[in-house]
């Protein structure tokens, strides 16, 4: 396995970007960028054995420095969405950056995507790969605490990207940390409403009609987000509207289980999605309406990607009985999600 790196343009105040290339022995590989940890390609086998970018996004930084749907990004402190933009913790209110109305969605507005992270090669028996840091000053985007964040994006001989994240505070706050990638198995030729998607989920997280959860799971069967068997996604959109959703895995809690698997026929295509956190946000790139022009000159149409945003269950600061996102001093966050590439 190998790893290169050369220049990606500049940010407006002149600081360097850098491109990272991970390559495995068995021709997967993938790039990232230290601004944002955002990945800017993901080249797949198909059945046949031919490489193609399974990943969305732009040619240049500066298709990803104007985007504004968190394009394959990392996502902090808290990703999803926190109703009315404020949460209570150790009896102090604190209020965010309000980035979609009245809430805050994805950390705020000059969040954890929008950060030049510290980069640096690493490297163990299994694994090759990139170490980002950032320094998360108290009080940034409304959150509390002086945070310390370590995000290793890795590549494997399995043809595996994993993202292994860390956190530690000085002071009582909440974090959520995620990967905001939008896949379009079959090489970004069409929409993805013929990939099938299996969901190991039985239940999602209800929402309103601003999308904030009520803190009510409910069971999928017999509605319109049941993937419990494999399924086109486009099976049922028209009467969803598109999914825009947080299930809840089935599995024990802190266990690394699978949580997704999406079958892009015509390449054969397989990607299974593990993860050791409780929720997957299933997003199907709704909001895409063709105005935006991506990378090869594709147009961003409706449904054009679909992103699996392991995490904690959206609103869990105002929610006391979903899975605690509270990280005190002393104790360190931890996250793994594993994304792994095959054919059938
Ligand atoms: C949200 C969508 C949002 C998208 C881009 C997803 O995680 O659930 O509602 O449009 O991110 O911001």
């Amino acid at each position: 396995m190998k790893i290169s790196s050369k220049p990606f343009g500049k940010l407006p105040d002149g600081r360097q970007v850098q491109l990272y290339t991970l390559t495995n022995d068995n021709h997967f590989s993938f790039e990232v960028i230290n601004y944002g940890g955002i990945i800017t390609s993901i080249m797949a086998p198909d059945k046949n054995g031919k490489a193609e970018d399974v990943i969305i996004g732009f040619d240049d930084l500066s298709g990803f420095l104007h985007d504004t749907s968190y394009i394959n990004a990392l996502i902090g402190r808290v990703g999803n969405r926190i109703g009315n933009s404020a949460f209570t913790l150790n009896g102090n209110l604190y209020k965010l950056a309000a980035n979609e109305g009245n809430n805050h969605l994805h950390g705020g507005i000059n969040a954890f995507h929008r950060v030049l992270w510290d980069s640096e090669p690493v490297e163990t028996a299994d694994e090759t790969g990139i170490k980002l840091t950032y320094f998360s000053r108290h009080m940034e985007e409304g959150y509390p605490g002086n945070l310390v964040i370590e995000v290793k994006m890795l590549i494997t001989n399995q043809n595996e990207i994993k993202i292994l994240y860390k956190a530690t505070t000085d002071e009582s706050t909440h974090i959520n940390l995620t990967h905001h990638g939008y896949f379009n198995l079959n090489g970004g030729k069409s929409n993805v409403l013929d990939h099938e998607l299996k969901l190991y989920a039985t239940h999602y997280t209800e929402v309103d009609s601003a999308l904030i959860a009520s803190g009510s799971i409910l069971p999928v069967k017999g509605t319109d987000f049941d993937f419990t068997e494999p399924l086109k996604i486009g099976a049922r959109i028209g009467r969803t509207g598109g999914y825009d959703l947080n299930y809840v895995i089935d599995k024990k809690p802190d266990e690394m289980a699978m949580a997704a698997e999406m079958f892009e026929p015509d390449s054969g295509r397989l990607m299974k999605v593990y993860t050791d956190q409780p929720g997957i946000q299933l997003y199907t790139a709704t909001h895409f309406n063709g105005s935006v022009t991506g990378k090869k000159e594709k147009k961003h149409i409706q449904y054009y990607a679909f992103c699996f945003e392991t995490q904690h269950f959206p609103n869990s600061p105002n929610i006391p009985h979903f899975p605690s996102t509270v990280l005190n001093p002393g104790d360190v966050y931890r996250q793994a999600t594993t994304y792994k590439f095959e054919v059938r």
